[in-house]
């Protein structure tokens, strides 16, 4: 099979028999749910784009397992100029659907769990890469969309995955057997884990020899026996369910999504097992795997501030204030930022190298520091962009009152009138552009997509503490140390 249309990739998902619950019911038909069905479009992006003459180059790439053109989202990076490729083709989804498109877990840990894979063979004599290669393959020659799977509910955070009260707080083997293993527990607000075709679990901590059970990465079909999905709720989530709103929507076709991923004694054969009790690799893993997903963000939340500076500079345009300095220098700063957080993308990348596995990996410590900024710049753009948008993003009457037919004027003007000559501002601008652009504001500043854009930011491929302590592993203060010694004209040690 070549690449999947974005149609085809809809319509693949219906043949999946995936368990999704939602307000305490499960959804039969959760492919075209008005609350999951944007964040569906938003991976179908994707794949249309990879169709798209005009952004083919960038969106599909040969693939080093077999020799075949495959979607970029499939590819094992095999040089800083892919790991590059990988940061502009997220700022262009970004640019596209103002949105988490999703799919980057999965790439992330293709990557991660390859170059992993590799070292833990070589140290134990498994036969893990083989698998994954064999898995990897099977993906990209059916371009499929993969979760990875990493944030554990992980209980009381002071104890060890083998102290906790409850051993289901980390996914964990709870049997072995000759043909694969048995496991349970969760993984916590999973991206994109509902219109995934499989799922890769990995750990998501360091552990010791008493963790061995709860060392544990596989890959299973999202519609596996025993495992199942409870949806996230996102702010004015409902707001997609109701009539004549696309406009209060804000982004009416593409969304995020969130949900609880739930393994209930879930069996994995053995192909599938990519790690198994070889405790002291899931470490490794996780920094591998939470390393790319940082680079990620130079990319994903670049393309999405690209369309908040547009609105901000189009709600100033609607108003007729586009040429007042201040306006100007909010625009600058926003986009001083926003290129800062690219800049930390691509550095990152191009300071990447080969890992033993032969695949690429970007540069640990510049990664890190492209997350933290990314913890910090998107909340200064949205401060900037309310700024410039005024209080009306967030006091505007409803889509249904900008039509209402109901006579409220002494001279039977109604509501939508009412509403049509107040909020119109500059002359030749249709006020249900100016809605639509509050709207759009209001969605990615504090609605459904400011999970995206604001909360995602800050804990999205770890907390702002998990940059630091990485920062500060990878700093090199001794190294720096020494070479203030060397000015200074204090001997070496
Ligand atoms: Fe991709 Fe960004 Fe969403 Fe992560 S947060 S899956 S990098 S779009
Ligand atoms: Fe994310």
């Amino acid at each position: 099979m070549s690449m999947m249309t974005a149609e085809q990739y809809i319509e693949s998902l219906r043949a999946l028999k995936t368990r999704v619950y939602m307000f305490g019911e499960q959804i039969e038909n959760w492919v075209d749910h008005p609350m999951i069905r944007p964040s569906i479009n938003c991976v179908a992006m994707t794949y249309e784009l990879a169709q798209n003459p005009e952004y083919s180059a960038l969106m599909t790439v040969t693939s080093s397992l077999t020799g075949k053109p495959i979607n970029r989202f499939t590819h094992l990076h095999q040089s800083t100029d892919d790991l590059m490729n990988k940061v502009k083709m997220q700022r262009l989804l970004g640019q596209k659907t103002a949105s988490c498109f999703q799919r980057c877990v999965g790439m992330d840990s293709f990557n991660a769990v390859y170059s992993t894979t590799f070292e833990v063979d070589a140290a134990h004599g498994t036969h893990y890469h083989e698998n994954f290669k064999s898995f990897l393959t099977m993906v990209q020659d059916n371009d499929l969309t993969v979760d990875g799977a990493m944030t554990d509910p992980k209980g009381d955070r002071s104890k060890a995955p083998h102290e906790q009260s409850d051993a289901d707080m980390f996914v964990h083997i709870v049997e072995r057997r000759a043909d694969g293993i048995v496991v349970c527990g969760a993984k916590c607000h999973q991206t994109g884990s509902v219109n995934s075709h499989w799922h890769i679990f990995m750990p998501t901590i360091s552990m010791n020899e008493a963790d061995k059970d709860w060392a544990v990465s596989f890959a299973c079909p999202s519609d596996a026996e025993g495992m199942y999905m409870i949806y996230g709720r996102q702010s004015c989530d409902t707001r997609k369910t109701e009539e004549d709103a696309c406009i209060d929507v804000g982004n009416a076709k593409f969304g995020g999504q969130e949900a609880l991923v739930v393994l209930d004694h879930v069996f994995i054969p053995n192909e599938y097992i990519f790690l198994c009790g070889e405790y002291e690799f899931a470490g490794m893993m996780v920094e591998r795997f939470a390393g790319y997903h940082r680079q990620s963000y130079g990319g994903c939340k670049v393309g999405v501030g690209d369309v908040v500076i547009g609105a901000a500079a189009l709600a100033a345009e609607y108003n007729g204030a586009e040429r007042a300095s201040a306006v100007k220098d909010k625009l600058i700063e926003m986009t001083h930022l926003n290129e800062t957080l690219f800049s930390c993308g691509l550095a990152c990348s191009c300071q990447g190298h080969a890992t033993k596995a032969g695949n690429y990996q970007i540069d640990l410590l510049l990664a890190n520091v492209c997350k933290q900024n990314v913890t910090r710049f998107p909340y200064e753009i949205v401060r900037l962009a309310e700024d410039i948008a005024g209080g009306l993003m967030v006091t505007l009457p409803s889509q249904q009152d900008f039509t209402s037919d109901t006579v409220v004027g002494r001279s039977g003007e109604t509501i939508g009138d009412i509403c049509n000559k107040f909020f119109a501002a500059r002359d030749g601008v249709p006020t249900e552009h100016r809605q639509r652009i509050m709207r759009f504001l209001e969605n990615v500043c504090l609605g459904a997509a400011a999970v995206g854009y604001r909360t995602e930011s800050m804990h999205g491929a770890g907390s702002p503490q998990a940059q630091r302590i990485m920062i500060a592993r990878q700093g090199n203060i001794q190294g720096k140390k020494q070479l203030a010694k060397a000015i200074a004209g204090i001997p070496a040690e």
